[in-house]
């Protein structure tokens, strides 16, 4: 059957958006354009990815530092800690603190690909990160969880006591890789409750407009298409925007599904574009305070 409308008198749900850092003046330019829309809808925090390796480390910095100069939104620095001693790190979250920074997003990360030695004197998983940054200073963490389970992981078990072992190390709260169907998510909660995990685990939502791209990483991390999302995006390859309007209501399907059976906190992967994020979190009942006008209204008036 359909799902029920929001009800006017629930309360609408919390929200979340990741941004990347940009390495172009086009990009810089399209991000602040994207934050500038999406802060109208008073989302919880904001965070900024930090590219594999710490790659990004400059720029990651500098977007959330301009965050907190130019914004009244929250930022999250993400943060990983492979391939960099923990003086390093200690080094890095510090200065993210004295700069007014009060929330990390702490990863383990990857090895650049071929290399394989994690070196000795780094922070050997999040699980450790998590424990350093909170002896640095009193950090709001958050961490990664894993509902398909992190393809490096021993098993589903020895993956749900290292989360476990995150949140219980000082993180609050941790937010999920995308995933496309709704019910392993909902899976993964009732086992996360069962394993004693009380802290929110956030579903983090990728709406997806390029398939082909969705397929990519799909393979990459372990995460199921669904049948059903394939004959969605069947045929439409060459058709953007019949792509578009199917991708918003795939994740529009997604979301109030997840919100029909409880959830009531979100975290969107926007890809710094605007338009899809700030459709779903219409449909969730997220709405600015005061109505935004597109460009398109404040360029005719
Ligand atoms: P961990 O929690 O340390 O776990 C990784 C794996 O190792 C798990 O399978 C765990 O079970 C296992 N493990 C941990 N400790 C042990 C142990 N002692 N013995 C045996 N097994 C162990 N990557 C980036 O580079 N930059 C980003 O900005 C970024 N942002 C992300 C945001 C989110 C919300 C998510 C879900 C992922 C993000 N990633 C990012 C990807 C992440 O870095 C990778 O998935 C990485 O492989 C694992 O990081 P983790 O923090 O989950 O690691």
């Amino acid at each position: 059957g359909a799902l029920p409308l929001p009800e006017g008198g629930s309360p609408a749900p919390a929200l979340s958006f990741e941004f990347f850092p940009p390495k172009t003046e086009a990009l810089e330019t399209q991000l602040w354009s994207c934050i500038r829309r999406l802060e109208t809808l008073n989302p919880r925090f904001v965070s900024v990815t930090y590219g594999a390796g710490g790659s990004t480390r400059e720029r990651t910095h500098a977007t959330v530092i301009k965050l907190v100069r130019e914004t009244a939104l929250i930022p999250a620095a993400h943060l990983t800690c492979m391939g960099a001693t923990r003086g390093e790190i200690d080094e890095i979250a510090a200065r993210y603190w004295d700069s007014g920074v009060r929330h990390i997003v702490a990863l383990r990360g990857d090895l650049p690909p071929g290399q394989t030695d994690v070196g000795a004197e780094g922070y050997q998983s999040a699980f450790e990160l998590v424990e350093g940054l909170k002896r640095v200073a009193d950090f709001e963490i958050s961490v990664a969880a894993y509902p398909e389970v992190h393809p490096q992981a021993a098993s589903p078990e020895a993956d749900l006591d290292n989360l476990k072992r995150k949140l219980d190390a000082g993180a609050t709260r941790a937010i999920t890789q995308a995933f496309f169907d709704s019910e392993t998510y909902l899976r993964f909660l009732d086992k996360c409750l069962a394993a004693g995990i009380t802290a929110p685990i956030v579903p983090g939502i990728l709406p997806v407009t390029n398939f082909a791209q969705a397929v990519k990483f799909s393979e990459m991390c372990g995460t199921a298409i669904p049948g059903w999302m394939a004959v969605m995006f069947e045929g439409l390859d060459a058709d953007p925007e019949t792509r578009r309007m199917v991708s918003l209501v795939v994740a529009a399907e997604q979301v109030r599904l997840l919100q029909a059976n409880g959830v009531d906190e979100f975290h969107f992967y926007t890809l710094n574009r605007p338009d899809l994020t700030y459709a779903i979190a219409h449909i969730l009942g997220v709405r600015p305070e005061a109505p935004a006008m597109r460009s398109e209204e404040n360029s005719a008036a």
